[in-house]
C-alpha cells in the first residue's frame, strides 16, 4: 500500500501544476483510493480551501484540531464558516486523561517556562488529535504555501507522508498570500478578524501574536523560543522528524491584509 501511494504521489504531482486548486482537489479525490481529510485550522489558506470544498460538496472530510486554547476569533470564524456553507467542520479533541495530566504536571500555561513542556502541549493537544483525525485516511489536504517558510520553498506540491503512509496535497502550494487575500475578498469568503489586526499565522491564543512591520510571516508564533527549536510537530519529514518552523525567511507581503475588511 505504501509503495503504491508513493507512486501515486509522484504521479500526482506531475500532473497537478497545470491544474488549478479545486482540480487539484478533485484529482486528488478521484486518484487516492480511499477517504480524504482536510484539516483547517481556520486561517485564511485554510479558509479558501474549505470554500473550494463545500461550495463544490466534494467528498473531503473539513476537520480541526480544537485545543481548547484558539482565539474567541477563530471560535466565532467555526461558527460562521458553518452558518454560511451548511456543513459541519469535525472537531477532534485532547484526551482527557492526557490533557488532565499535562496541565497537573506543568501547569496551565507551562510552555512558556521550557521547549519540553510546549512540545508536551503541543503533542497532547495537536499532534495526538491529528493522528486520530488522519486514521484511516488515504489522503491529508493542508493549506500550506511554498513562501511561508524558508524549508517549505522547495517542498513538492504532493508528497507521500512516509511516517503516516498517506498521501499530503498542498492544492494551494504555489499561491502567494496576496493572492489568496484577493481571492476571499472576491468570493466573500469569511476570515479571521484577527488578520486585519497583523496576526498572519495564527494559532493557540497565548502562543501566537501579532507581527510587526517587516518581520517573517511566522515569527507570532513560540516567539520567546530559539528559531531552530520552533516545530509544532505536525508536519514531519518521511523519517517521522518534525520539520521546524523557519522564521528568518522575511514576509512577502504583511500589507496584503490591509485588503480586508476591518
Ligand atoms: Fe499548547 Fe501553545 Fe502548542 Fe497550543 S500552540 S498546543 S497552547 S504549546
Amino acid at each position: 500500500m505504501c509503495a503504491e501511494r508513493r507512486h501515486l504521489a509522484g504521479e500526482l504531482n506531475i500532473s497537478f501544476a497545470a491544474l488549478t486548486p479545486l482540480e487539484r482537489l478533485q484529482a486528488l479525490v478521484d486518484r487516492a483510493g480511499g477517504p480524504v481529510v482536510f484539516t483547517t485550522s481556520l486561517g485564511i489558506e485554510d479558509q479558501m480551501i474549505t470554500h473550494l470544498i463545500f461550495s463544490s460538496d466534494l467528498p473531503i472530510l473539513v476537520k480541526t484540531l480544537d485545543t481548547g486554547r484558539l482565539f474567541p476569533e477563530t471560535y466565532a470564524l467555526w461558527r460562521e464558516t458553518e452558518e454560511k456553507y451548511g456543513r459541519r467542520i469535525k472537531a477532534l479533541y485532547p484526551q482527557a486523561d492526557a490533557l488532565e495530566a499535562l496541565v497537573n504536571d506543568q501547569g496551565i500555561d507551562g510552555f512558556y517556562y521550557a521547549p519540553e513542556f510546549r512540545k508536551n502541549c503541543c503533542s497532547v493537544r495537536k499532534v495526538e488529535p491529528l493522528a486520530r483525525a488522519l486514521a484511516g485516511a488515504a489522503g491529508w489536504v493542508t493549506g500550506l504555501r511554498r513562501d511561508q517558510s524558508a524549508n517549505r520553498s522547495d517542498m513538492d506540491f504532493v508528497s507521500f507522508d512516509g511516517a503516516r503512509g498517506l498521501i499530503k496535497a498542498n492544492p494551494i502550494f504555489d499561491w502567494t498570500r496576496d493572492a489568496i487575500v484577493g481571492f476571499t475578498v472576491e468570493q466573500g469568503i469569511p476570515v479571521n478578524a484577527l488578520h486585519a489586526k497583523n496576526f498572519l499565522s495564527i494559532g493557540c491564543a497565548p502562543c501566537t501574536r501579532a507581527i510587526r512591520p517587516g518581520e517573517p510571516e511566522r515569527a507570532g508564533r513560540w516567539w520567546w523560543e530559539e528559531e531552530t527549536k520552533r516545530e509544532c510537530g505536525l508536519h514531519v519529514d518521511d523519517a517521522g522528524r518534525p520539520i521546524r518552523n523557519d522564521a528568518h525567511r522575511p514576509a512577502r507581503a504583511d500589507a496584503a491584509f490591509e485588503r480586508l475588511p476591518q
